[in-house]
């Protein structure tokens, strides 16, 4: 019997450093671990960084983890996975305490307490902020300091992932760009979303599910890759170049912001999810074919709330104290990627995932705003204390271990975007979906299968081809297998 490296024992390698890599990697150094996290770009290419909105915990009097969870169920479509939604609603309110203690300043209220904003499909003030809008800069901010004094993590800047090791069956650590090999008993992949794959994004430009077609080569499997969310109101400015696509947060709507359409006149609830709200918008669009935007009307809003959102806007020569800000739909959050258990165990031994690129099943069809920052950190210190749990890697290894080489491009073409944005967008057809089977770039292709799979219509995903939910697929998950098999599964 091979005996196990002892050196490798409570090891960890976690591949990207947003919200959800860089508490991994801190919850495992503050149980002893030894960690390489490894960053492919600076911390403000993340969307953790970008993050506007805050966390959604339920803090407020009368609030409650079963009320959280019914608004997640609500907004999910019947997709959610119970279980998961369960898990992110009952350890939020630890998560928000624990980043407290690290020494994130989370505004307040004029008596102390948290102050709570109001998000769509949210049944109460929910969202804690920090700074305002900058809650996403504030928190990486602070957790980037702590993980770079910390002398437990490694922390290797400027280097990709681009491949998994794999022997007998089990992940034993990641090839990076540079050629070395890392080696660990447990990998997490944190790696972030995949919605920069459309042309028109809310998202850094890293954000095309690199870390999915990793898991997948190396065979994990993935799922819900029909459903990415799409936001209502990112800022139509075709004419400057990088400006098209800023979010202005839905905590602005939560204030009294109001959607006007071409008439001038309101058209949707402005607080109803996502899903809802973004396809209203595309309907006045296509009643309207002259234009590209709807109206955001923010004028009553008190712009000392959201000073880094009012002093963008300004940048881009509007003034949204006396100006209507034009907006639309951009892809926003991948509610589905590399298929995970409580524990952020993937289906490959030894491979975890956190944060955006893992699929709990938490968000299902449409993710309640807010929640994800919530799941970087929930399912961070969950990952982190499994992860500890994987037995030493046996002898010899590294030796054996293969490399999975995904094979992708890193990033997609334009005509892959554009491609995926006008088949797989707000509204999708088989006939679409099925030349998208063909495109250049694999996850362009994996999005394609799946959506194709999914023969109804369901939160973010709608098919003009079947325009109903099918009863039949309620709580069933479009799974794809290393097999490249589509599969349909139940999740409790
Ligand atoms: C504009 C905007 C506003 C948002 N507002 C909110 C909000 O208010 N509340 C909320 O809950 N959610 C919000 N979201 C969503 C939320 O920010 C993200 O879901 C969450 O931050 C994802 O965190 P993450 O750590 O999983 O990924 P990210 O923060 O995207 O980090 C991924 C990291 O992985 C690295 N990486 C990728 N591939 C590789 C590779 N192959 N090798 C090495 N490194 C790699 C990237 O460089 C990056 O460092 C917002 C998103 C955007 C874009």
């Amino acid at each position: 019997m091979p005996q196990p490296q002892r050196s490798d024992q409570r090891q960890l390698v976690v591949v990207g450093a947003g919200a959800a890599g860089l508490y991994t990697a801190l919850c495992a150094a503050r149980e002893g671990a030894t960690v390489t996290l490894v960053s492919a770009t600076e911390l403000s290419e993340t969307s953790s960084y970008w993050a506007q909105g805050g966390l959604a915990a339920a803090l407020a009097p009368g609030d409650s983890a079963a009320l959280h969870l019914q608004d997640t169920l609500r907004a999910g479509r019947g997709a959610v996975r119970p279980s998961a939604a369960r898990v992110l609603t009952e350890e939020a309110p630890a998560a928000v305490a624990d980043l407290t203690r690290l020494g994130v300043i989370f505004d307040s209220d004029s008596a102390g307490a948290n102050a709570l904003a109001l998000e769509g499909g949210h049944s109460m003030r929910r969202i804690v902020h920090a700074g305002g809008a900058q809650t996403g800069q504030r928190i990486v901010a602070r957790l980037s300091a702590i993980v770079a004094a910390e002398e437990r993590i490694d922390v290797v800047t400027g280097s990709r992932a681009q491949a998994l090791l794999v022997d007998d069956g089990r992940c034993s650590g990641v090839v990076l760009d540079d050629g070395r090999r890392l080696f660990a008993p447990a990998t997490v992949l944190s790696t972030g979303g995949a919605a920069a794959l459309w042309a028109r994004t809310t998202n850094p430009a890293g954000a095309v599910g690199s870390g999915l077609l990793l898991a997948h080569a190396a065979g994990a499997a993935l799922a819900d890759l029909e459903f990415m969310q799409f936001h209502p109101t990112a800022v139509v400015a075709h004419a400057q170049p990088g400006a098209d696509g800023l979010l202005v947060t839905e905590a602005i709507r939560g204030e009294g912001a109001l959607l006007l359409n071409g008439d001038g006149e309101r058209f949707v609830d402005e607080l109803a999810p996502r899903d809802e709200v973004s396809r209203a918008i595309y309907r006045e669009l296509v009643r309207d074919p002259g234009s590209d935007a709807v109206a955001l009307d923010m004028r009553a809003v008190d712009p000392a709330l959201f000073p880094n959102v009012v002093s963008a806007l300004r940048r881009l020569g509007l003034d949204p104290t006396s100006d209507l800000i034009p907006v639309a739909p951009a892809a926003h959050y991948m509610m589905g990627g590399i298929v995970t258990d409580l524990e952020a165990r993937s289906t490959l031994a030894g491979l975890f995932a956190v944060g955006e690129c893992a699929c709990t099943g938490l968000h299902g069809a449409n993710r309640l705003a807010s929640n994800s920052l919530s799941e970087c950190f929930v399912f961070g210190a969950r990952a982190a204390r499994a992860a500890l749990g994987e037995l030493p890697l046996p002898a010899g290894s590294r030796e054996r271990a293969v490399a999975a080489v995904a094979g992708a491009p890193a990033a997609p073409s334009r005509l892959s975007q554009q491609r995926l944005w006008r088949l797989a967008g707000l509204v999708r057809h088989a006939d679409g979906l099925s030349s998208l089977l063909d495109d250049d770039h694999p996850m362009v292709r994996l999005i394609g299968a799946a959506a194709l799979a999914r023969a109804e219509s369901r939160g973010a995903h709608w098919r003009a081809d079947h325009p109903a939910a099918d009863g039949a697929l309620d709580g069933r998950h479009v799974v794809l297998t290393a097999a490249q098999e589509a599969i349909l599964q139940d999740w409790k």
